[in-house]
């Protein structure tokens, strides 16, 4: 290996995971890299990610793209939660909206207030101190800061977007930063016979791509981590059984709810995102409780609009690969593991790996502290969200096999602590790096049915009096601001309506 050479990245696949990787790596390495990507065109990629969280703006903003430009290029429609219909019990619905709810006041936050206002029946839902969900509710749009002027923290948001549209900017720019892209198909993978390590990778072509640092972005199949390297994966099927989906599109709706909506169904649950063009749809559910054939006729059933292809099938499995980094091959986006998109936290998932490989960037060599920290991080990140997800079906109240079959199975210990500490007095932490925040687990808790036995006694300090106003206060302040912003489809019309095109699945 040539020490004046610059270290090769080699990054197999080029659907959402390989072209966000690419984009990143080519605005934050410097010369002393070059950068390769190699995808099929014969092979398709997965690509219905649509549906996204506010950290997506980090990456974003990042890469210098211009947010209206990316709207318009991509479909794109905001995004300020996710509605939960059914879950509970047939006819329930709430939101689990992205920011604070409620307001902290010196050493106890909202939740405690809340739960003893409940109690006292002086507190309205959650729904009522959530700027979010006020929005998101009445269809409205706002970014930057308050409008009132009062002292409101700005609405967190995130977007819906056609996945392809999106990797297809992010490729424009990864090769405008020089990234070399190589269509062909892998076809076989050469290893270096002193230790193991990825040495090539073989194109049916006959091509050979050498490489110090190879990124695994092939999906499910996980080319290289599991097919060459055999790495291992951790099955999660067990807490979460779904492992088909259905994906469809139908004619746009009339206006885009500025949310994602999950509304539950007899063995898994249905997803609707609106976009400029189109809205996506798809249903998750469990094989071992519905066949194919219902799950199409599910699925057509609840769509608000004409479908305008014929459903698209995929098949997984929940868990994760054992080592994201094994050797010299870094594994991020479905070749790393897949939780299904409950909370759209796939292409995050991919922003955070992409964020972590950077700080921890090995040269030409690789030293085996990176590798074990990387890991560690990764598998903390995702047995968390692996956790909130699970609690959506483990706290449901519905009748049918399936989900009578959900409360059984006992959660993962971490979860087990968090809800029991939840049922307890109220409590919820949020641990080191986790993604969800306090008030994302007391929506989801609130609105699952979570009950805790107690609050915290502090609760108590404040007159009832006080505690009315104090609540009526955040309620009046959120709803003032909510009613001064635009609706979202004028949001949409005045900064960054998109061209007509055809519509892709
Ligand atoms: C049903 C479903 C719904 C989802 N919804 C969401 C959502 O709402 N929000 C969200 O954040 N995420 C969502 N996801 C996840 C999201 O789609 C993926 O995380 C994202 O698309 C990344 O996929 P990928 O790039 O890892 O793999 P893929 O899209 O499968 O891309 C694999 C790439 O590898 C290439 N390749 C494979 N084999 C070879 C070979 N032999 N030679 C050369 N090239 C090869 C292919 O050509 C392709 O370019 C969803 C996933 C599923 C299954």
């Amino acid at each position: 290996m040539q020490q004046d050479q610059p270290v090769t990245i080699v990054i197999a696949g080029g659907g959402t995971a390989g072209w966000m990787t690419a984009a990143a790596l080519a605005r934050f390495l410097d010369r002393n890299f070059r950068i390769c990507l190699v995808e099929s065109d014969d092979i398709g990629t997965v690509g219905v990610g649509e549906a996204t969280i506010p950290q997506i703006l980090l990456y974003n903003n990042a890469l210098g793209l211009d947010e209206d430009a990316f709207v318009r290029s991509t479909q794109g429609t905001f995004k300020l939660g996710i509605e939960f219909v059914d879950w509970m019990r047939p006819g329930h619905r709430y939101m689990h909206a992205f920011g604070a709810v409620g307001r902290d006041v010196g050493l106890i936050t909202f939740q405690h207030y809340w739960l003893r206002a409940r109690r006292l029946g002086l507190a309205k839902a959650l729904d009522a101190y959530s700027l979010n969900e006020i929005a998101a509710r009445a269809g409205r749009m706002h970014r930057g800061g308050p409008i009132t002027g009062n002292a409101i923290p700005a609405m967190p948001y995130a977007y819906h977007f056609d996945a392809g549209l999106y990797a297809a900017l992010l490729r424009q720019l990864a090769e405008a930063g020089g990234v070399d892209r190589v269509e062909g198909r892998i076809v076989k993978v050469d290893r270096h016979g002193e230790d193991g390590d990825v040495a090539a990778i073989q194109l049916a072509s006959g091509e050979r791509i050498t490489g110090d640092l190879f990124i695994d972005c092939s999906g499910f199949r996980g080319l290289l981590i599991e097919q060459e390297l055999k790495t291992g994966f951790e099955d999660w099927s067990h807490w979460l059984p779904c492992d088909r989906a259905l994906a469809v599109p139908s004619e746009r709706a009339a206006d885009f709810t500025p949310y994602t909506r999950a509304s539950a169904r007899p063995a898994g649950w249905q997803w609707r995102i609106p976009l400029q063009h189109r809205t996506g749809n798809g249903h998750v559910y469990c094989s071992d409780f519905m066949s194919d054939d219902e799950a199409t006729a599910t699925l057509l059933a609840g769509l608000d609009g004409a479908a305008l292809a014929e459903p698209r099938a995929l098949r997984f499995i929940a868990g994760k690969r054992r080592l994201a980094w094994n050797r010299n091959v870094v594994a991020i986006g479905l070749s790393s593991g897949f939780l299904e998109p409950l909370e759209s936290t796939s292409i995050h998932l991919i922003q955070s790996a992409i964020s972590r490989l950077l700080k921890l960037l090995p040269g030409r060599e690789i030293r085996e502290a990176d590798r074990v920290e990387y890991n560690r991080q990764t598998d903390f990140e995702i047995e968390r969200i692996r956790d909130f997800i699970v609690l959506h079906y483990y706290a449901n109240g519905r009748d049918e096999p399936f989900w009578q079959m959900r409360r059984q199975i006992a959660p993962p210990d971490s979860l087990h602590a968090k809800i029991e500490l939840y049922r307890a007095n109220g409590h919820i932490f949020r641990e080191n790096e986790e993604l969800f925040t306090e008030a994302g687990w007391l929506q989801v808790f609130a609105g699952q049915g979570v009950e805790p036995a107690g609050y915290h006694p502090l609760a108590d300090a404040i007159s009832k009096a006080d505690l009315t106003e104090y609540l009526g206060a955040i309620e009046e302040l959120y709803a003032r601001e909510a009613s001064r912003m635009p609706s979202h489809v004028d949001f949409i019309a005045q900064h960054c309506a998109a061209p007509p095109r055809s519509i892709t699945a």
